[in-house]
């Protein structure tokens, strides 16, 4: 029976969590797998989809590729773990003319005949069966797989497929995603997610000095971070009162460090009224100048009760671009729409700010006020 073999990564290295973690990695496998038909099943060390339609097989594949947990996955021919059936099985693989080699794994240590002998008496069946087919145990152009488990089936196959790994999502937790219609945050979410972090995600727009197509753009990438974060809450809010306060009440070159403050500052209050457990923002050290480590203490200084979480804080741009390539947002983050951070943006912004200084120019404005007024302009998207 031909079946999709799954192997999961990290688990083991949790000990008395692992439970919980499979748990949450099967659910999660579930989820994905909604609507196509299919059966599971566990054996120790790998999970086995069976009974679906052969023309399903390529999108199980491609759903299974984004499940956060999984570490790969072979399409594999199922066979109760004889010496009889492998050796049939075996008997059909054809490599004429190609060199090839056989890797044996014999999870149930009771099958009769060692990895050694019968990687050895398997490889001289397909010498046989093709002509001008020879060995090559460092670079075989075709790989025959025998893997024998304890649920006394043998998998053959000779492909793997590389999945996410990453912790399943949801075993870390949940925070908010500072979502722009860049290139990082949609990067930073993917990123956080891979570690286990469900994610819900919140957008500042400027309407009208932000277009509705740069309101559509992030409806995109949320669309397309989907695949990989599963369904998600975007909260939408405008930031156009703010910008304007700002712009008229405090000093240009601190407009950007306060902007950033009242973001973390309304960014926090949907966190702790949704029980979300961090903030998740695309920042990159030294990238522009709100991301210094002077500017990311100013501006992250106003979260109290929860981490910030920067997952590209380290990153070279051209390794961002390649993730947001990989997971298919970096065309839609290229489109030029305006994003609200660049509608105001003063000449001169302060690379190295200071608490003292954005507090003086904060006093210029009602800040409580502010944050309640975004708040009460949300939106809440379902991405579903
Ligand atoms: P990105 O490519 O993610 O937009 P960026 O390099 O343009 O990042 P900034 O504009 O300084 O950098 O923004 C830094 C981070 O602040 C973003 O990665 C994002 O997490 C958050 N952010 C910026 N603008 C917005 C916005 N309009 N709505 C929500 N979050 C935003
Ligand atoms: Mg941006």
């Amino acid at each position: 029976m031909r079946v999709l073999l799954l192997r999961f990564g990290e688990l083991y290295l949790k000990g008395d969590n692992r439970r919980i973690f499979e748990d949450i990695l099967i659910y999660n496998i579930q989820n994905a797998l909604e609507g196509l038909k299919h059966s599971f099943s566990k054996t120790f060390g790998r999970y086995v989809i069976s009974d679906y339609d052969d023309s399903d097989e390529d999108i199980l594949v491609e759903r299974l590729t984004k499940v956060f947990g999984l570490h790969s996955l072979s399409k594999a021919e199922q066979i109760n773990a004889s010496e009889e059936e492998i050796t049939s099985e075996i008997a059909k693989i054809k490599c004429e003319n190609k060199s090839f080699k056989v890797f044996v794994k014999r999870a149930d240590k009771n099958f009769p005949i060692s990895s050694m002998d019968l990687a050895k008496r398997m490889g001289e069946l397909i010498l046989r069966n093709n002509s001008g087919s020879w060995v090559d145990l460092y670079h075989p152009e075709v790989e025959v797989h025998i893997d024998i488990r304890l649920n006394k089936k043998a998998y053959i196959f000779s492909d793997t497929i590389k999945c996410q790994g990453g912790l399943p999502l949801g075993c870390s937790g949940k925070g908010l995603l500072l979502l722009s219609g860049g290139i990082d945050s949609p990067v930073s979410g993917y990123l956080i997610a891979k570690r286990g972090l469900k994610i819900d995600a919140l957008h500042f727009q400027s309407y009208p000095y932000t277009s509705i197509e740069a309101k559509e753009k992030v409806l995109v990438l949320a669309e397309k971070l989907k695949s990989y974060v599963g369904p998600f809450k975007l909260h939408v809010v405008s930031f156009t009162r703010v910008q304007e306060a700002i712009h008229a009440y405090c000093a240009p070159e601190y407009m950007i460090t306060i902007m950033r403050r009242i973001m973390m500052r309304v960014a926090e209050r949907i966190c702790i009224e949704n029980s979300l457990g961090a903030i998740i923002t695309g920042e990159s050290l030294g990238q522009v100048a709100s991301q210094t480590m002077q500017s990311m203490t100013v501006t992250g200084g106003v979260v109290k009760n929860i981490p910030i979480f920067r997952p590209c804080i380290a990153m070279d741009k051209e390794d961002i671009i390649k993730i947001a390539n990989d997971i298919d947002t970096f065309q839609t983050s290229i489109l030029p729409y305006e994003d609200c951070c660049t509608v105001f943006l003063p000449k001169n912004p302060v690379i190295k700010p200071n608490i003292e200084k954005a507090e003086k120019e904060e006093k210029f404005l009602d800040i409580e006020q502010l944050v309640s007024e975004c708040l009460n302009t949300r939106e809440i998207i379902e991405i579903k």
